[in-house]
């Protein structure tokens, strides 16, 4: 009865009649859009009485229904909740996504989408992949009969070596990676996989960049998600994962298992969502200015840099050419892994943190902290350096953060105390 009831689809597709610059676009509630059911209204899905400017927080778990047959717009919040769905439907604009998802956290993204994929089916992924999508990925191969190949997807003839179009249902892109911010083409990989193997779902894990930076389902994929608990929130202060989809029929299948599950974002979090969505752009610009600093502050002391925003980048050019910046993640070496403990540790503005995309500059030892979930034996084979240290810039006063890290790189001993020259 449930499923008969569900209002469908629940995260409507948008025909904007106009479309704005990505900042615009952010904080752009547009009242004249019409969804897929031919209603109008705030986000398409809200028709609040009093016209509240910040969408409500529909804290209910079920809706009275007009009649014995049911037919109300919304029945049960796991199906369909309407906070959830205005920010979904936003989150599909600002994707260039049919329709979008938003569930409990990024995994929880990964995990609705990786049900797509069949026991006996394979997937093919990189090998510089967020700690937890390993895990996730290494559970399916025990415990659902799905085998995961990792390549360099640096390099696009790796993927299609590895592509069986009998058995590979998935290829998921990670670009830039992290913590080794390497690159990965997205277009020309889409192209070779929808025609090698076209029956493979080309999935990207936006999350390094945010769809204000880059727009995977326009350069060629078929899913795209996010951890919203990153950038899209930006305040460290909420879980969530945010999943968009190129047509209707696989946003179909996606509905089908959020619905089945049950891990769709609650009220009150979709509402917190929302909120920290409307000032993306401006978050993400002021971070991404400070990080540019940073990275050419640490080459120019010597150190090996990881950062997309750097001409010596060697897929500086490629990344260029799918985002719209370099974003506020960059990672760098000091040649020895107890250098690298006390450097972060002498740090006092960088919190020692894993995730990024907060409003406050973190520091980490990706080895020891995010990706210690990879055995230390693959973290060798790909080549991950135990002394790598990750930087995810924040919104502070740039002066004050070179400051702190050059006093701590002095402090360690990876720097002469020297006068500061910043
Ligand atoms: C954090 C992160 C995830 C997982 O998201 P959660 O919200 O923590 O579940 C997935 N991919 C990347 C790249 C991430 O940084």
């Amino acid at each position: 009865m449930t499923n008969l009831l569900t209002p469908e689809p629940n995260s409507p597709s948008l025909n904007p009649v106009k479309r704005y610059r990505p900042a615009t676009e952010l904080v752009y509630i547009d009242t004249s859009a019409t969804d897929i059911c031919g209603r109008t209204g705030p986000g398409s899905t809200i028709r609040d009485p009093y016209n509240a400017a910040s969408v409500p927080i529909y804290q209910t778990a079920t809706f009275k229904q007009p009649s014995a047959s049911g037919s109300g717009e919304y029945d049960y919040s796991r199906s369909g909740n309407p906070t959830r769905s205005h920010v979904e439907s936003h989150l599909a604009k600002i994707m260039h996504a049919q329709r979008a998802f938003v569930v409990s956290s990024g995994m929880s993204a990964l995990d609705v989408i990786l049900r797509l994929v069949k026991a006996g089916e394979a997937i093919i992924a990189g090998d510089d992949l967020y700690g937890g999508t390993n895990r996730l990925l290494g559970y399916l191969g025990t415990h659902g009969g799905v085998t995961t190949h990792h390549v360099d997807t640096t390099d696009p003839l790796r993927i299609i070596e590895a592509l069986d179009p009998e058995r590979t249902r998935m290829v998921l892109l990670e670009t830039p990676t992290n913590p080794m911010i390497k690159i990965a083409d997205i277009p020309t990989i889409a192209d070779l996989v929808h025609k090698h193997c076209p029956r493979a779902l080309v999935v990207v894990d936006n999350t390094m960049m945010s769809p204000y930076l880059q727009r995977p389902l326009d350069l060629g994929a078929d899913i795209v998600y996010h951890s919203g608990t990153k950038y899209l929130s930006g305040h460290h202060d909420l879980m969530a994962g945010v999943i968009g989809a190129k047509t209707n029929a696989v946003a179909d299948q996606l509905y089908h298992v959020i619905n089945a599950t049950g891990c769709g974002l609650s009220p009150f979090d979709s509402w917190l969502l929302l909120r920290g969505v409307k000032t993306l752009a401006v978050r993400m610009e002021k971070q991404q200015a400070n990080a540019v600093l940073i990275s050419d502050y640490l080459i120019r002391r010597g150190f090996r840099v990881h950062y997309p925003g750097n001409p010596s980048h060697p897929q500086y050019a490629l990344h260029k050419s799918m985002a719209s910046g370099p974003g506020a993640v960059l990672s760098f070496e000091t040649g020895q892994v107890e250098m690298s403990e006390r450097i972060v540790e002498a740090t006092k503005l960088w919190g020692i943190s894993v995730s990024f995309g907060c409003v406050n500059s973190l520091i980490s030892m990706p080895c020891q902290m995010s990706h210690a979930s990879i055995p230390a034996h693959v973290r060798q084979q790909r080549a991950l350096p135990e002394d790598l240290i990750r930087l995810c810039v924040g919104i502070e006063d740039p002066e004050d953060l070179l400051e702190d890290l050059e006093n701590a790189l002095v402090s360690a001993g990876a720097l002469p105390n020297q006068p500061m020259d910043l």
